[in-house]
């Protein structure tokens, strides 16, 4: 374990007025930004593209967020770029374009990059093998910029798993593929963040994601916050409290190296952490699941499941199909999809990626138990 950084959060509810202000003054108690970016620095500042959604509906990072510290990199004579590489399905032009980033980019003239395309390298580390796109590994600081959601899988999406868009491409599937169990690919994603650790982070909570996130399958949540820290494992610990979601059930807060308790959180004008609390906040359905002790999942493995339903709202587009890292889902023209359980490793990509929230993640009748037993 290692002790846990600071980790500044302030009340903010406009990606408008007051925005810079708010990033600012968010920064100052860490330093501000001029601590992490040097003159003539290389700076890439990495948000959260997921997939080709409109800001508003909060499953992507504002592009505002990343517009201020665009600004406030050139201002302490960086020079920054912008980059992800989204859920492989979808086409990275179209992501950039309807998430906003294209306009803001060429507003700003910064450049968006491709992470597709500009190659990667293989690392190894914690036992675990992965790729790493080259710029995310050229730069000379790697600034986070991630979106507060949950996620069906790993419950909380922020800062440590913003990292993993830091894979290029459908190589995000295939590490599903190598590691099904939610224990050992929650280690992998903190292995990834621990590989390039960014300098800061800074989450976008002004609208967050709540319910079955991180795709369509959330809702969006007002939760008028910014968090920022330079460590990404103190942040989501902190988001965490926020949420009132416990630790213990995000798969990557709970291995090896991450800190142990709270971090030193400061919050900025407001008089404590417990005021920032939304009043009503989903967590995913998938919560319960996710507490289940590992001795119990590993001896209730056939009856522990979590898989893909298809629902009427289906426009047959085959994107899950394509999504799939294990070919699970099998589509003929115009119809449905179809799920052949036994293939099936539970890892949401289809969930994530379907443009019509037409896939629920269905829980198997003794998770449907435990979760009725945990709701108060
Ligand atoms: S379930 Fe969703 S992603 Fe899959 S084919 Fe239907 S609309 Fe497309
Ligand atoms: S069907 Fe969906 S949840 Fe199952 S393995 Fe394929 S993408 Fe993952």
């Amino acid at each position: 374990m290692s002790d846990p950084a600071k980790v500044t959060v302030i009340p903010c509810d406009s990606y408008v007025s007051g925005f810079p202000e708010c990033i600012e003054s968010l920064l100052e108690p860490i330093g501000g930004l001029s601590s992490f970016v040097s003159q003539g620095s290389n700076v890439l500042i990495k948000p959260n593209l997921l997939t080709d959604r409109h800001p508003d509906e909060a499953i992507t990072t504002h592009p505002e967020v990343v517009r201020h510290l665009v600004r406030m990199v050139r201002d302490c004579g960086g020079t920054p770029s912008v980059g992800d590489s989204p859920a492989s399905t979808v086409k990275l032009s179209r992501v950039q374009e309807k998430t906003g980033f294209l306009d803001m980019c060429r507003e700003e003239e910064v450049p968006l990059l491709n992470m597709e395309q500009s190659g990667s390298v293989e690392i190894k580390r914690d036992g675990y093998t992965f790729h790493i796109a080259k710029p995310v590994l050229d730069a000379d600081v790697v600034i986070s910029a991630p979106k507060v959601k949950t996620h069906v899988l790993t419950v909380l999406t922020a800062g440590v798993k913003n990292m993993y868009g830091t894979i290029p491409g459908f190589l995000k599937a295939n590490l599903h593929k190598e590691h099904p169990a939610v224990p050992d690919f929650g280690r992998l994603v903190a292995a990834i963040c621990r590989t390039v650790p960014p300098a800061l982070s800074v989450a976008d909570a002004v609208v967050g994601l709540q319910g079955d996130g991180p795709g369509t399958g959330g809702r969006p949540a007002r939760l008028n916050f910014l968090a920022a820290s330079t460590d990404a494992f103190s942040l989501d610990l902190a988001i965490c409290k926020v949420l009132g979601i416990d630790p213990k059930a995000v798969s990557y807060l709970n291995g090896a190296g991450v800190p142990s308790g709270l971090p030193d959180i400061q919050v900025i004008g407001a008089s404590s952490i417990d005021d920032l609390s939304p009043a009503d906040f989903d967590v995913p359905s998938t919560l319960g699941a996710r507490l289940v002790p590992a001795f119990l999942v590993n001896l209730l493995e056939r009856f522990l499941w979590i898989r893909p339903a298809v629902m009427d709202a289906c426009i047959s587009c085959g994107r899950c199909v394509a999504s799939c890292p294990v070919a699970a889902l099998s589509m003929a023209p115009k119809e449905k999809p179809r799920l052949e359980p036994e293939k099936c490793i539970g890892c949401c990509c289809c969930h994530e990626i379907c443009p019509e929230k037409a896939i629920k993640m269905a829980q198997s009748p003794l998770l449907n138990l435990i979760r009725r037993g945990r709701q108060p």
